[in-house]
């Protein structure tokens, strides 16, 4: 039977008590950690969100001992008794509190618990689903617990940065209008309102411009978005942004606030980081690393060597480069441990993905050797290790055709291969800004183009002018921020001029009748004077993530959804009355 807490008040948390603590009387409140009952002796490990306390029950006291002995795990407690250092060979050097113990005069059962269906002392695999459905027994265990702790200091330290800055948080709305991020929107249908629907943000990109208009300056909010996406890889249909926006900034601003925001953030897990970041642009990077999220960790630069095979006698190379093609390469960061037969395996598995790798390296002693076919001549071959920079007992990859699918096909092999021989330290952070995307990707589906970041974005200034003639190649005032290959931010200077922004529309097959219907407010509200302005959202999650070293998002969220969308905890979503639907006006009343 459980005991009421009546005036039973915690004086220590279970990882505080040290050696100097020895001789105070304390009261611990907790759970059963984990019960060691030796017959004459019974000790019991009390735990809290701070840590662990070994407690032992005096053998003399009878009625005291036979309370103990019922205790089972995840019990819940309270003990009261004097603190003692413990006897030389048990103290326990693993935890903190490991040098002393609790002697129990008084023994509170505050409540019982049914067996869990893991154990909770441990951090022993259990499946992700079991862990879900029990979210709150895994979020005791240590991994969870310490995740939580870590996310909260991560979020602490943000907000106290952004306040030095001057930075206001502003709330958002919940419930609100379509938002153009380019995914599917969460609708909520309105009762008051027959067939009207609101939907939840996909971010607060329109209200945070809009607070810019209203003379705010610098804005921002930890906030949930929600996006209702097939669930690819790693994603959440609701996740949280640091979301930013500030009045009279440049690209440079933005990378200005943000590096010493990353230093803080990184501070929290003791980690210095070194600004300022290496800025690359978009077409950098997808030429180096066929990625616009390059991992630079792993050194491994795509090289383009196509001038070698301009006037070369290898035909198919020739033909490549003739037909505006190229031929890239790079070189391995660890070609000693790549026998020949390693490297047909990898040319093999390329050829079963249908791409055409090739080889080419240089042994000890400086002869070459390559997969590339006799006529080419070991001059060229030579020639290419050099343009490469490959030295002697280096390997280099090869692949020609059209630019960015031999940088892609590089650059994942890249990836493969320092994962491979692990070259991607998760201790190492490597940051970088990548500018200048495209302003507009094209649509073949829908035959028009599509805001590559979103439709607020501004041009650059220098391609303003081929907004007319020659939309695909205009660059934008847009960024991600990038680390380990992760992209863990992006943003961009907006437009704020109202006549640019229908523009925009137009050159996205949004008529003027769309544009006024979803975005009228907004265009409207430019026509009030509105700063030049600009900002960013950076992945709180995956920040998370990045700094618990976890590869998955789930593991730094109190409580997410399955990759299917589910939560297994309060099984949402799910049905709801008939009632109900009549009242949204989503089933016909009877
Ligand atoms: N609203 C953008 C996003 O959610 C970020 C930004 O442009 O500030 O990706």
């Amino acid at each position: 039977m459980a005991e009421p807490l009546g005036e039973l008040t915690r004086t220590h948390t279970c990882g505080a008590l040290r050696s100097g603590d020895v001789g105070a009387n304390v009261v611990l409140l907790g759970w059963v950690h984990r019960v060691r009952d030796l017959g004459g002796l019974l000790f019991i490990d009390v735990r809290d969100r701070a840590g662990v306390t070994q407690v032992v029950f005096d053998k003399d006291d009878e009625a005291l001992m036979a309370k103990g002995k019922r205790l089972r795990s995840e019990f819940v407690i309270g003990v009261e008794g004097p603190v003692r250092r413990r006897s030389e060979d048990t103290i326990n050097a693993k935890l903190e509190t490991g040098d002393v113990e609790v002697v129990v005069r008084k023994l509170t059962l505050l409540n019982e618990a049914k067996t869990p269906p893991f154990s909770v002392a441990d951090d022993s695999p259990v499946s992700e689903d079991v862990r879900l459905k029990y979210r709150y027994l895994d979020l005791r265990r240590p991994r969870l617990a310490s995740n939580m702790i870590l996310r909260h200091r991560v979020t602490a330290a943000i907000r106290r940065y952004f306040d030095a800055q001057g930075f206001l948080e502003v709330e958002t709305p919940i419930l609100g209008k379509s938002t153009p991020e380019g995914a599917r929107d969460y609708l909520v249908p309105s009762r008051v309102h027959a067939g009207e629907f609101f939907a939840l943000p996909q971010s607060p990109q329109l209200f945070k411009q809009i607070l810019m208009v209203a003379g705010i300056d610098r804005y921002v909010q930890i906030c949930k978005c929600f996006r209702d996406e097939d669930l690819r890889a790693d994603r959440q249909p609701e996740f949280t942004q640091v979301d930013v926006e500030m009045s009279f900034a440049r690209p440079e601003t933005i990378f200005n606030l943000i590096e010493p925001l990353m230093h803080d953030v990184f501070a929290v897990i003791g980690k210095t980081i070194t600004t300022p970041f290496p800025r690359m642009s978009y077409a950098e990077a997808m030429a180096k690393y066929g990625s616009d999220k390059p991992d630079l960790r792993c050194g491994m630069p795509i090289q383009d060597v196509r001038e070698l095979f301009r006037e070369s006698s290898f035909g198919v190379f020739k033909k490549i480069v003739a037909d505006g093609g190229t031929v890239r390469a790079f070189v391995v960061a660890n070609a000693a441990s790549y026998s020949r037969s390693a490297v047909d395996g990898i040319v093999n598995q390329e050829k079963a993905q249908g791409r055409h790798l090739l080889w080419a390296r240089r042994a000890e002693d400086g002869t070459t050797t390559s997969s590339f076919p006799k006529a080419v001549g070991e001059e060229t071959v030579r020639q290419l290790l050099d343009a490469t920079g490959a030295g002697n007992g280096q390997l280099a990859f090869v692949v020609a055709g059209d630019p960015d699918a031999t940088s892609k096909t590089l650059g994942q092999l890249r990836l493969t291969l320092a994962k491979r021989d692990g070259l991607l330290d998760p201790e190492t952070y490597a940051f970088a800004w990548v500018v200048e995307f495209p302003l507009l990707e094209w649509d073949p589906e829908e035959k028009r183009y599509a805001a590559m970041h979103h439709p607020f974005t501004s041009p650059l200034d220098d391609d303003m002018a081929k907004l007319d003639t020659d939309p695909g190649s205009v660059r934008a005032k847009a960024y991600d921020l990038v680390l380990n290959g992760s992209e863990i931010g992006g943003g961009s200077t907006r437009i704020h001029d109202a006549r640019v922004q229908s523009r925009m529309f137009e050159l996205l097959n949004i008529g003027a009748e769309e544009a006024k219907l979803r975005f009228g407010f907004f265009l409207e509200a430019l026509e009030y004077g509105t700063p030049p302005h600009g900002g960013i959202a950076l992945g709180l999650d995956r920040m998370c993530a990045i700094l618990a070293n976890e590869s998955s998002i789930r593991e730094v969220i109190a409580f997410p959804k399955t990759a299917t969308a589910v939560d297994l905890m309060t099984n949402a979503p799910s049905s709801v009355s008939p009632r109900q639907l009549r009242e949204l006006h989503l089933l016909p009343r009877t």
